[in-house]
């Protein structure tokens, strides 16, 4: 079977089985989103819901954490780890949004990427969720079952599964596709155990085939 063929029947499989596929991340702005991924780097996003939650009451709006010192927003976002370069890109990207993009969140991926600690993952991430535009985000999960599912072949760099995958799953389908991966990779076939009997995917995993 064609690597688009199989990619399309995976969609499918995966809608069925996930119908409600969301990022897991709380956010009702985007700037409030660009923030709690770049915390979420190496933290889970539970955590880093519970996090926000308190910088975003001391600091309700780009211009607010724009202003506020570094070291006060790294000793919010110490639980999330690595706290001093977290701190410092957001100060540093709320700045740039308060200065360069008049405090609205540009709805164009390489604006995206010009943003303090934001990557190729972070831009696709807004871009779909906050935009509706095609975008694969490329985290962990992604990877792992990209590979596992024959769609890449050993390819473990994300910038390099990304390009595969645009090639292979329907644009419209990405960012849907990439949560539910996700989710599948936190319920089912997890880094440390998978769990194939559960599995509704098998019959396109290499671990079985
Ligand atoms: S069959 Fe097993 S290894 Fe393959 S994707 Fe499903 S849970 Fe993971």
């Amino acid at each position: 079977m064609r690597k688009k063929e199989r990619a399309l029947l995976i969609v499918e499989k995966l809608k069925g089985q996930y119908p409600d596929a969301a990022c897991t991340l709380d956010y009702d702005q985007a700037w409030k989103l660009l923030v709690s991924v770049r915390l979420a780097a190496q933290c889970t996003d539970a955590r880093v819901n519970i996090v926000v939650e308190g910088l975003f009451e001391k600091y309700p709006s780009i211009e607010a954490l724009a202003e506020a010192s570094v070291e006060d927003i790294e000793k919010i976002v110490h639980p999330c780890g690595l706290g001093p370069s977290k701190a410092r890109d957001i100060s540093a990207c709320m700045k740039m949004l308060r200065d360069v993009y008049h405090c609205k969140v540009p709805d164009d991926f390489d604006e995206l990427l010009k943003l303090p600690g934001v990557g190729r993952k972070s831009a696709n991430l807004i871009m779909g969720d906050v935009f509706g535009k095609p975008a694969i985000v490329t985290d962990t999960h992604c990877i792992r079952l990209s590979n596992r599912f024959g769609l890449v072949d050993g390819i473990k760099e994300p910038g390099k599964v990304e390009k595969e995958l645009w090639k292979i799953i329907p644009p419209q389908e990405g960012s849907d596709f990439c949560h539910r991966l996700v989710l599948h990779g936190r319920e089912v076939c997890t880094a440390r155990k998978a769990y194939c009997e559960e599995c509704c995917l098998q019959e396109f995993c290499k671990k079985v085939l």
